[in-house]
């Protein structure tokens, strides 16, 4: 007899971990890990902006259970359980350096050199294929220049330009071509060898957009965005893709076990 598998791909901020610490919101949380450890054909990937570390110190702080992947720096490495641990995806490593131009982030910081205005970030903010920088005030103007110097060492990249309102500061990350969240999860569709319908994705903002809209089923918890939520209602219209989309009626880790059980991911 063969087993159904299906793959929950989720973010965690604000999807998993919720933003704001309470009993009842860690209750919700435990709920669902007991319906986790109910359904062992149920796989499971972290999908997330930070770092490894502060990945798994997030899912301790709240009592998730251990991934079968997490997928790290927004969507630039993928970690397999392996040996009790989690190591690095080769074949991912090796897609991320071409995608790059066939440099690692060591060279990117090389070739930006130092600009005026534009500091790294800590260094658990960097990645093997991601640099980050902090700029006084917005980071904008300054992507010509990094744009350029990039240019000239012939490295293929993705920059994102952002400004954080409450340390009243920017920030710009450097990221292969091509490379976020909806990157990964396509990947891990492919290694996981779960069926397309049984891969769901479960997010809650403007980051997680681009893979709601890969195709696979989607979980948009009931706290995400309003206005992501108009804009992936018009999408998925547009794109045809509307009963893919679930949007939760709860917030949070309470939201997505709804959805689970909505695309009968749960037994
Ligand atoms: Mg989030």
């Amino acid at each position: 007899m063969s087993i159904t598998r299906y793959l929950l791909a989720s973010d965690l901020d604000g999807t998993l971990i919720p933003l704001e610490r309470g009993p009842q919101r860690l209750r919700e949380v435990a709920e669902l890990v007991r319906a986790f450890e109910a359904n062992e054909q149920l796989l499971l990937a972290y999908v997330t902006g930070r770092h490894l570390s502060l990945a798994q110190a997030g899912i301790e702080e709240v009592g998730l259970p251990s991934p079968d992947w997490f997928v790290c720096d927004v969507g630039t490495s993928v970690y397999r359980q392996a040996n009790g641990g989690f190591e690095p995806d080769g074949e991912y490593r090796q897609a991320m350096r071409a995608a790059f131009g066939g440099l690692v982030g060591d060279d990117i910081r090389v070739a930006i050199g130092s600009v005026a205005g534009m500091e790294l970030q800590e260094e658990d903010k960097q990645a093997e294929f991601k640099v980050s920088y902090y700029t006084p005030g917005r980071p904008e103007p300054l992507v010509e220049t990094v744009q350029s110097r990039l240019g000239a060492a012939r490295a293929n990249v993705n920059l994102v330009a952002s400004y954080d309102p409450v340390a009243e500061r920017g920030l710009l990350d450097v990221l292969p071509a091509g490379i976020a969240k909806d990157y990964a999860v396509r990947y891990l569709h492919e290694r996981s060898g779960v069926d397309e319908p049984h891969l769901v994705y479960a997010g809650d903002s403007g980051n997680d957009r681009a893979a709601m809209l890969s195709g696979y089923r989607v979980i948009v918890v009931g706290n995400a965005d309003e206005a992501l939520k108009k804009d992936l209602g018009i999408e998925s219209v547009a794109q045809g893709i509307a009963e893919r989309i679930y949007f939760a009626e709860h917030p949070y880790a309470r939201g997505v076990l709804e959805g689970l059980r909505h695309f009968g991911a749960l037994r």
